[in-house]
């Protein structure tokens, strides 16, 4: 198991997405992956409940087994308003033009993107401040989807990214291009509000956690992708 900073633990071996679990009796956990690792959470877990299940935003790869684990621990489930409507089932999941080879690997992967609804307690908004590690505030960002949020540890200087920026292959990224409707929108909220802001840690939710200088490196991104080594 891993604690990229103190206090927040980071599930392994998960099928492509980033689970983060605050440490504590009942935990928070920021995005839940895909359905298929609910078995993975469930062992992290090892009987404590999670009170909360915070989504940075409706997909699948970041919200496949909070309907079931609601279910078993009766956790609130939060996420921005503008994406509750798809998760609750009441507003349609965005249809993405892929090429065939894409789509024919997703075909193939289909328990992996089999999409439960659930409902959402919590509709956070811009601002709001989430009771967990201390406060997290909510960044609103959208582009990737309209509801995708950021969030926000002021004192610890923390920022969970979901998938408005990722860090895969060594390389800190906006969103994927062929996923994201409004990925103009997504770089000038990175470049208005995030750079706005004073962290040294980002947890994204895809690829390796920046454990220090992550500020100075959406900067450098934000002049042009830049490698970070
Ligand atoms: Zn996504
Ligand atoms: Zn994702």
């Amino acid at each position: 198991m891993r604690e990229p900073v103190p206090g927040v633990f980071m599930l392994e071996r998960t099928w492509g997405s980033n689970i983060y679990v605050s440490a504590g009796e009942r935990p928070v956990i920021i995005d839940a992956g895909f359905p298929l690792d609910e078995r993975r959470i469930l062992k992290f877990l090892n009987g404590s409940a999670p009170r909360m299940l915070v989504a940075t935003h409706y997909h699948i790869d970041h919200v496949g087994p909070m309907s079931r684990l609601k279910r078993r621990f009766g956790s609130a489930v939060a996420a921005h308003v503008c994406d509750a409507p798809v998760m609750e089932g009441t507003r349609p999941y965005e249809v993405y033009k892929l090429d065939l080879l894409r789509t024919a690997y997703y075909k193939a992967l289909a328990p992996l993107y089999r999409y439960e609804h659930v409902g959402v307690d919590v509709k956070l908004e811009e601002g709001e401040v989430i009771d967990a590690l201390g406060g997290l505030e909510v960044v609103h960002l959208p582009g990737h989807t309209d509801g995708s949020v950021a969030l926000y540890q002021r004192e610890r200087g923390i920022l969970f990214t979901g998938d408005t920026i990722r860090n895969e292959r060594g390389v800190l990224e906006g969103p994927p291009p062929q996923f994201s409707p409004g990925l103009e929108e997504s770089f000038d909220g990175i470049r208005r509000k995030v750079l706005a802001l004073d962290f040294d840690v980002l947890l994204p939710g895809h690829g390796e956690p920046l454990t220090r200088g992550a500020r100075g490196a959406v900067e450098a991104m934000m002049r042009g992708y830049g490698r970070l080594d």
